[in-house]
């Protein structure tokens, strides 16, 4: 295990993102520079639990060895964590970036204090691993002659193009969309898995071991510009089908219908399309501040419907009830009497406004028709 007592005598740190107001200037990656020494600090506080829930069901869903390489990076031997790494993960900077962590939540350290930083230390191994080299192309020593098909160029069809390429057999990837990596590439936007430097090193290196990819390849029935899934199941001898869910669930809540309300694939699509293909210069994305002129337009007419449906009525004798938009009373709005007392501030307030039908007594020089 790591340091016998480390766990007591280190606390949770985790790597900091980069700066907020410098990651707002850029699509570049959140995260900063690995520090070794914190990781190794960070390795010492797992315990090597006998039962380590970390790698369970409830832990890490693909199994990840997360006790060995824990301990072999507090002790320096990066390498050989490596290696205990791509045991169970085929594409360890893809889940180090991306993956919501369910390791740490199992952790049992987590039961007293905060759990182990699994998940960063998973990030430094292979990132470390590229950076020394020792993540090379290791094609298959020899060929099987079977032929597979992979459909959908996702996490999981990526994976299973991998397996199956590293147990000899030639595998072609067909992906429908214009670039490869399924919703690595177009799902998971650019601060948290860069394409260029991560997703596409991958997919080069699984070129580089013999696996071949077609993008622009919808396969279908045939027709419309699809090529048939038909012919594949000919020329293959074995088809895969990885095309992920596409379809997103709908919410029909009041409000779906208002412009600026998007699907996320819609919107992360869109907007991660644009960067790679021009660095947004060919404005083919979904803009927030496009959206906010359409939310201002939205909120003053909402506004002006609202005055207009709870203008101001006679309540008693005597008494009037006036709205404000300043107060954002959505009432009928308050008696006159007390909108008196206050009524310097609201006149000042930019675009408070007052509505009084009927003068009452005493009031008169103060509020009549309608003020701004
Ligand atoms: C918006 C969003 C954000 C997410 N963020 C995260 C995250 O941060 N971390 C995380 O761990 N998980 C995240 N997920 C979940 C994760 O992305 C998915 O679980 C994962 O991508 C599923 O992998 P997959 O290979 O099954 O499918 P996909 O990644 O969807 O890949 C399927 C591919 O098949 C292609 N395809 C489909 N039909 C055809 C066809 N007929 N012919 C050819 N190609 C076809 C599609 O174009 C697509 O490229 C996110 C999901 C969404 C929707
Ligand atoms: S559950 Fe936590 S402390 Fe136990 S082995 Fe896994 S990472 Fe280490």
């Amino acid at each position: 295990m790591g340091k016998v007592t480390g766990f007591m005598e280190f606390d949770r740190n985790q790597a900091p993102y980069r700066d907020a107001g410098k990651r707002l200037l850029d699509f570049q990656e959140i995260y900063t520079d690995h520090d070794e020494a914190r990781l190794t600090t960070q390795g010492a506080r797992c315990m090597d639990c006998g039962v380590p829930f970390c790698q369970s069901d409830d832990g890490c869903p693909i199994h990840n060895l997360i006790p060995e390489w824990n301990d072999l990076v507090y002790r320096d031997q990066w390498r050989e964590a490596l290696d205990r790494l791509h045991k169970t993960n085929n594409f360890p900077e893809f889940t180090g970036r991306v993956c919501p962590a369910p390791c740490e939540g199992a952790c049992v350290l987590g039961i007293t204090d905060p759990a182990v930083t699994i998940k960063n230390i998973e990030m430094a191994i292979i990132d470390r691993g590229f950076e020394e080299g020792w993540v090379k192309p290791n094609p298959p020593a020899q060929r099987t002659g079977k032929r597979i098909a992979v459909v959908g160029s996702g996490p999981a069809g990526l994976a299973a193009a991998d397996q199956l390429n590293k147990a000899g057999h030639t595998v072609t990837v067909y992906e429908r969309a214009d670039r490869i990596g399924g919703l690595l590439m177009y799902g998971i936007p650019n601060m948290k898995l860069d394409k260029a430097e991560v997703v596409e090193r991958r997919l080069n290196l699984l070129r580089e071991e013999g696996v071949e990819f077609v993008a622009n390849a919808h396969i279908g029935d045939g027709s419309d510009g699809t090529i048939s899934g038909a012919d594949l199941v000919n020329d293959f001898d074995a088809v895969l089908l990885a095309t992920g869910a596409t379809i997103p669930r709908d919410l029909p809540i009041p409000g779906r219908d208002l412009r600026g309300v998007h699907f996320a694939m819609e919107f992360l699509t869109a907007n991660t399309k644009s960067l790679l293909d021009s660095g947004h210069a060919d404005g083919a994305y979904i803009s927030a501040k496009r959206q906010r002129r359409h939310r201002d337009r939205r909120r003053r007419y909402r506004h002006r419907l609202h005055r207009h449906l709870h203008a101001p009525r006679l309540q008693e004798p005597g008494e009037l009830r006036a709205v404000s938009k300043t107060t954002g009373s959505s009432g009928p709005g308050q008696p006159l009497a007390h909108l008196a007392e206050n009524f310097p501030d609201r006149l000042r307030a930019p675009g408070g406004r007052a509505t009084v039908r009927q003068r009452p007594p005493g009031l008169c020089d103060l509020v009549h028709g309608v003020l701004r």
